[in-house]
């Protein structure tokens, strides 16, 4: 057996336990009738990996540290955040050698696999031989895999600008789009994330990203979103709205639309089917060019498709992407066409370590391993698996509101009253907190910051997702929180009660509560009439 099965300094607690049989136990009003001493909580799928022994910092003092040395924009999962000191493949291990299932990676960006052989190799080699020149000189590694990337791409998409991030990708499309069309309006979804640096934030359509800066000219367009949009899934309707905007909002011509497929921040909600085709057509008409943001949803993580634009089946004009592209390599791109490119040439566009060789090598290696193990086809396996699953639990529990998603891109919305899909903010964040103890890392999203997001690295496996004997997501949605009346005296144990859970400093009374808090976080106000049975 796996010698993790039993990991150094793990709690009695920690140990071998499969986390949706324990959180049954813990969370599932209806697994609570069936509890009993004699049934030993199962184990997470068998894995060969023994973690090296951690004598750094411990999570306290590091926590403590980063409060004072790093900027206090910086948020972090969990009431005790967890320090992270390994990683292999679709696990994590935190300093006392407890195993955790990340269903997250590292947000959405361990694409292949954490600390996968082929590409920490790649680096390793490159990094020996040389670790930096930059494009004032050749290098074979920039090219190879530019051409590499550019043989995954459609159409005319065979120009590639390399950047460091996905707020650089973003950055540079709208920049390109705005040169290349002669215009300055750009448009964009509600509920979109595009990035967080003064350009971006412009793009993105979530007030709780955005500081009150100039926002440039950016329309955002209401969201083909078919579970809580206006219109439901009628494309249509919501692409009479972006030629709306044009006209009345506009001169009548436009730079260009950005769009991620599947949004991501946003909560993992699939645009409208025939959404983009619609809206792409409304946009070219009015001399804008269309961008793909695939910093997500790219690289076959959807299953039945390599790109996510390709499950609208659309070309858009640039497409944008970062994180998986590098497996947590410091990585982005920009692919357009030679002509959209050439608009860059007027003056120098330089990225000093856009494309390093580095870098270079291992964007090449993610893409090599990502076709070797045929990761797409294993997504849409997966996922299928999955999905079929975290329904069959939605059947049973009012409490899950939306099943969304492809291959390994899903989503779980919950909400407190299906019927009015009113978020189960504080719900979520109780369940998010149990998974973790229970050895579970998912990600958490959309503006109320209730819906779980699973978006594992790609080996993610169906024994992972949850066999028939082990059922890891089986039972992790139904909740013990209990509703009640709002009563004002306990506002101030409310308070202390999240500002302890969640990390938040400053935590004012309610009718203070001026401040936007990260959508990741419950929010104050989110305590009215909650009480968590059993504290
Ligand atoms: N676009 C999308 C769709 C994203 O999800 C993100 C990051 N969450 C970005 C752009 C910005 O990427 P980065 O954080 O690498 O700048």
């Amino acid at each position: 057996m796996a010698a993790s099965l039993l990991p150094r300094g793990a709690s009695a607690a920690g140990r071998r336990r499969c986390p949706a049989e324990v959180l049954r136990r813990l969370v599932s009003s209806e697994a609570a009738a069936d509890r009993g001493p004699s049934r030993a909580p199962p184990e997470m799928p068998p894995f060969d990996h023994q973690p090296r022994p951690y004598a750094g910092m411990g999570a306290a003092e590091i926590f403590e540290k980063r409060k004072a040395v790093l900027g206090p924009s910086l948020f972090h999962y969990y009431q005790k955040p967890l320090n992270i000191v390994e990683g292999k493949m679709q696990y994590l291990y935190d300093e006392h050698g407890k195993r955790y299932l990340d269903c997250f990676g590292g947000i959405v960006t361990v694409s292949c696999g954490h600390c996968h052989p082929d590409i920490v190799n790649a680096v390793v080699e490159q990094t020996k031989l040389l670790q930096h020149t930059t494009t004032i000189y050749l290098h074979h590694a920039i090219v190879e895999f530019a051409e590499a990337l550019t043989s995954k791409m459609p159409g005319n998409l065979k120009v590639v600008y390399f950047v460091n991030s996905g707020t650089e990708a973003n950055e540079l499309a709208m920049l390109m789009a705005r040169l290349y069309s002669g215009n300055l309006s750009m448009i964009a979804l509600r509920n979109a994330y595009h990035g967080g640096s003064a350009g971006t934030i412009g793009l993105t359509g979530l007030q709780t990203w955005k500081y009150p800066i100039p926002q440039g000219e950016i329309h955002h367009v209401m969201n083909p979103d078919p579970y809580r949009g206006t219109f439901g899934s009628d494309a249509a309707a919501y692409a009479k709205e972006v030629q709306e905007h044009i006209t009345y909002g506009s001169s009548g011509r436009v730079a260009g639309f950005i769009a991620e497929t599947f949004q991501g921040v946003g909560g993992a909600v699939e645009l409208a089917p025939g959404y983009l085709k619609l809206a792409y057509d409304i946009v070219r008409k009015a001399g804008g060019v269309c961008i793909a943001d695939e910093v997500q949803s790219g690289f076959g993580r959807t299953g039945s498709h390599y790109w996510g634009f390709q499950t609208q089946d659309v070309i858009p004009d640039i497409v944008t992407m970062a994180k998986g592209i590098g497996n947590g390599l410091p990585l982005g791109a920009v692919v357009t066409t030679p002509e959209i490119a050439s608009v860059l040439s007027q003056k120098i566009q330089f990225n000093t370590f856009g494309g390093n060789p580095v870098c270079s090598a291992g964007g090449l290696a993610v893409l090599k391993v990502l076709d070797k193990e045929k990761r797409q086809a294993h997504c849409a396996d997966v996922g299928a698996h999955l999905v079929e699953r975290l329904k069959s639990l939605q059947d049973k529990h009012e409490i899950i509101g939306d099943v969304r998603g492809r291959g390994l891109m899903l989503g779980v919305e919950l909400v407190t009253v299906r019927k009015e899909k009113t978020p189960a903010k504080a719900e979520t964040a109780e369940l998010f907190e149990k998974l973790k103890d229970l050895g579970v890392l998912v990600g958490k999203g959309g503006l109320h910051g209730n819906v779980f997001r699973i978006k594992p690295p790609m080996c993610f496996s169906k024994d992972d997702a949850g066999s028939e004997s082990s059922p890891v997501f089986k039972v992790p949605f139904n909740c013990s929180i209990a509703r009640t009346n709002y009563e004002p005296n306990k506002n101030a144990v409310y308070h202390r009660l999240l500002g302890g859970r969640h990390g938040l400093r400053n935590v004012r009374p309610l009718n203070e509560n001026a401040s936007p808090l990260n959508p990741q976080f419950l929010q104050p106000q989110d305590m009215h009439g909650l009480i968590l049975k059993g504290r």
